[in-house]
């Protein structure tokens, strides 16, 4: 497990120190950590789930699951992938510009309780805790 302040100091440097729903500039001792995908609805602590939200936004946001949820949880793994905060412990082992590559063509995303599942062009990248703890390879149907 990640430290909750090592997880906050990212998140807070990645959205450059302000509120992602309203743009913000805020401190970091006054910087609270938002599920984007909701947390009551199943949505992870997890860094591509995770955004820097001033107190304001975070008392008024709730349990509302944004419209782009899929979007910014996507763009978020991305960026965590590059950043080096995703581990992969998939054989053979990929390195870091083979996960970048992997990550880049991700389209969509399925949860359930055990972990999230990302998916692109032929593969899935099955992720908890911030690691790829399982890839799966498929062939496309003809169409
Ligand atoms: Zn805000």
């Amino acid at each position: 497990m990640i430290h909750k302040k090592t997880i906050k100091a990212y998140v807070y440097q990645r959205d450059q120190g302000k509120c992602f729903h309203c743009g913000k500039s805020i401190r970091f001792n006054q910087t609270t950590l938002d599920h984007y995908f909701p947390k009551s609805r199943g949505g992870t602590e997890e860094f591509f789930n995770l955004v820097a939200c001033c107190k304001f936004c975070n008392r008024m946001k709730k349990s509302v699951v944004p419209k782009d949820w899929l979007t910014i949880n996507i763009e978020l793994f991305k960026k965590a992938v590059l950043d080096g905060k995703v581990i992969s412990q998939v054989e053979p082992k990929y390195n870091q510009d083979e996960l970048v590559g992997l990550a880049h063509g991700i389209e969509s995303i399925f949860r359930n309780k055990i972990n999230t599942v990302f998916e692109g062009d032929g593969y899935r990248l099955y992720v908890k805790e911030n690691k790829i703890y399982k890839m799966v390879r498929f062939h496309h149907e003809e169409e």
